[in-house]
């Protein structure tokens, strides 16, 4: 099993800037915010990546979205527009191995990504 620093937040063994939590989710806010609104959403178990998600983790990943818009709407980005990122494995510029969803708002965004 692996265990990263969002597993550590997600236990309440660090601190971060939580903005929900429930039983099967926590928010956050980004140490190192790309907008001026940039939250990580995350499941409390600890999959790696999206790669790693299995048919009985469904419920969960819905979940995830689900709580993903409603942070999204309490920071008061949902009306304006946001955008919702995954980023899996090394090549998708993922760098801490426990799924997460970036929630990011306040500006406009284009497309592609970088
Ligand atoms: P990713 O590149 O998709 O794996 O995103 C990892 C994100 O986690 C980056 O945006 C980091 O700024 C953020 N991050 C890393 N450590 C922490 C932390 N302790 N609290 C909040 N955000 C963090």
């Amino acid at each position: 099993m692996t265990d990263t620093i969002f597993g550590k937040i997600a236990r309440g063994e660090i601190p971060a800037d939580l903005v929900y939590e429930d039983e099967d989710v926590v928010a956050f806010r980004d140490l190192s915010p790309q907008a001026p609104v940039h939250l990580l959403v995350i499941p409390r178990k600890p999959i790696p990546t999206l790669d790693d998600a299995q048919p009985e983790d469904a419920q969960l990943l819905g979940r995830l979205l689900l709580a993903a818009a409603k942070v999204a709407r309490a920071a008061g980005i949902a009306e304006s527009g946001y955008r919702a990122v995954l980023n899996c494995n090394a090549g998708g510029g993922q760098v801490v191995f426990h799924l997460h969803l970036h929630v990011l708002g306040g500006r406009p965004f284009t497309w592609p990504p970088g």
